[in-house]
């Protein structure tokens, strides 16, 4: 529905919504197609200018094999940034190439936060789990993740850590960064975890 409208009506109508308006014309209507199957409505006495920041709390805990997390799996995973089965593979190869640097995470009421950092940028990739495991926001520095429901290739890779660390009790990280995360070894992915859960 978006093909016909010009450039400058799809950025105003982005902007209107508080999310990015950078980009091309092609990602500008990927972008407005996305917000509107995610139902994101702002209204227009609360729209601003900025990038919508998602509330985030304000101390936050290394992961590691003994944090609790809630029971994300691939499946909500899929559902919530829509990828196809080719799209969530490619993300799968991204986790693998250790592009995070450190994850973290926050329990407040029922929710998880995680807030992720990776090797490029953008550098800070935040999601908020419910206490099922599901996606409920997210957020990310990248042109593509503004606004609280990002679903850009970072967030993507952020939960596919998380989703590891549920299975697993570890989650693949850059290897200069130590998180006193039991040692991984890549030859043999099937790891098993130090203490019974
Ligand atoms: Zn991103």
């Amino acid at each position: 529905m978006y093909c016909n409208w010009r450039i400058a009506e799809l950025k105003d109508e982005l902007k209107k919504r508080g999310a990015s308006f950078i980009g091309k014309k092609d990602e500008l209507i990927e972008r407005l197609e996305l917000n509107d199957q995610n139902n994101i409505y702002v209204s227009p006495e609360c729209r601003t200018d900025e990038d919508p920041k998602m509330k985030l709390p304000k101390t936050y805990q290394a992961l590691n094999s003994d944090t609790i997390l809630p029971p994300l799996d691939k499946t909500m995973i899929r559902h919530y940034l829509g990828y196809t089965e080719k799209k969530m593979n490619n993300i799968m190869q991204l986790y693998e190439s250790r592009i995070l640097l450190t994850v973290k995470s926050s329990i407040v009421c029922d929710n998880t936060y995680i807030k992720g950092t990776m090797k490029t940028l953008p550098n800070e990739v935040d999601v908020v789990l419910n206490k099922s495991g599901n996606p409920e926001a997210s957020h990310c520095k990248c042109p593509a993740g503004s606004g609280t429901n990002a679903l850009c290739k970072h967030v993507a890779v952020l939960l596919f850590g998380v989703e590891n660390m549920v299975r697993d009790k570890f989650i693949l990280l850059h290897e200069d960064c130590t998180q006193n995360l039991p040692k991984i070894n890549l030859s043999n992915k099937s790891v098993k975890p130090k203490k019974p859960i």
